[in-house]
């Protein structure tokens, strides 16, 4: 049984899927992945966290198991007819860009989004990576949030753009990749992105630069971290995920949004984040123990102790 926290719940609604991944050094066929496993395990260690998704009948228990042994409640998760959601990507040799080679939707086609009356009123609210329209409906069935939270990807900027336009009117903070973020925003440099998408709707954006680190920017508030120095990194898949469930995850604990607690949230979600990376699927976020977790934050904070 892992080492969770009985903190705070964490509504996240994501993917719960299977991902077949390639990289230079090795692969993995139809792994449990998915924004909503990885976000949800990774808060686990701060909150309590709640998943809303879908899974078809392939999903058996003990994929279920993998989330349920981490704390997380995963009463959310319908299960439909039909085949869960399946991810296919191929890392290029430096594994910083990587290649969509299948998304195959299957039961979240005709997923509607039901969030259970007990998870409602929950005050911290993480729309990971999914459908825009989907994430729309889930913010129709919240009462009064304290933040909310959003992911997306190119693939729901290409696809559904105008929908993904509504959700940023009603977020309070968007996690995005840079490349991602001028998409968006048809900005070529961090800093425009980032001002032209908090004009979009969130208050805060994060601009994830994988292994260059991330920044965060909000009203007067510009914050940098670096990514965590490894040197082995065998599956970056999920390290976006992992990072907003981190993050979330400190940051439902209660504080306030105040400059320190947003350096600290993105402290926790850089370290879960070098975590995922060192294994497939979810197994480097699995089973951690808080040992190892507070000796891999202290390695972050000595870098930038100037
Ligand atoms: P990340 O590496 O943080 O961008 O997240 C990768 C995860 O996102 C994988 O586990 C995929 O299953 C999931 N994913 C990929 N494409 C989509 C999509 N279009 N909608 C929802 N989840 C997706």
């Amino acid at each position: 049984m892992a080492e969770t926290h009985e903190g705070q719940p964490l509504l996240i609604v994501g993917s719960v899927a299977f991902d077949s991944v390639e990289t230079p050094t090795g692969r993995a066929d139809m792994a449990l992945g998915g924004s909503a496993s990885y976000a949800s395990i990774a808060a686990s260690y701060f909150a309590k966290p709640q998943v809303v998704g879908v899974v078809g009948e392939d999903f058996h228990a003990h994929h279920m198991a993998r989330m349920r042994d981490h704390g997380v409640d995963v009463r959310g998760i319908e299960c439909m007819p039909g085949k869960t959601f399946h991810w296919r990507g191929r890392y290029h040799e430096d594994l910083n860009n990587r290649d969509t080679l299948e998304t195959a939707l299957n039961v979240f086609q005709h997923f509607n989004p039901s969030i259970p009356d007990a998870y409602r009123d929950t005050r911290y609210v993480m729309l990971g990576n999914i459908d825009p329209t989907l994430q729309l409906s889930v913010l129709d069935q919240t009462r009064g949030a304290t933040l909310v939270g959003m992911d997306t990807m190119n693939f729901w900027i290409d696809t559904a753009r105008d929908p993904l336009l509504e959700v940023l009117k009603r977020v309070d903070l968007l996690f995005i990749n840079d490349e991602e973020a001028m998409q968006l925003a048809e900005e070529w440099t961090v800093l425009g992105a980032a001002g032209a998408i908090r004009r979009m709707g969130p208050k805060y954006v994060v601009i994830k630069r994988g292994e260059y680190g991330s920044v965060l920017f909000g009203p007067d508030l510009t914050l940098f971290v670096p990514a965590v120095l490894l040197t082995s990194v065998v599956d970056p898949t999920g390290a976006g995920d992992t990072f907003a469930g981190g993050f979330m995850g400190f940051l439902s604990r209660g504080g306030t949004l105040t400059r320190e607690n947003f350096a600290q949230a993105l402290a926790w979600g850089t370290v879960m984040a070098s975590f995922t990376v060192e294994a497939f699927s979810v197994e480097g976020i699995c089973n951690l123990q808080r040992p190892a977790i507070e000796q891999r934050r202290q390695q972050l904070l000595d870098m930038v102790r100037y």
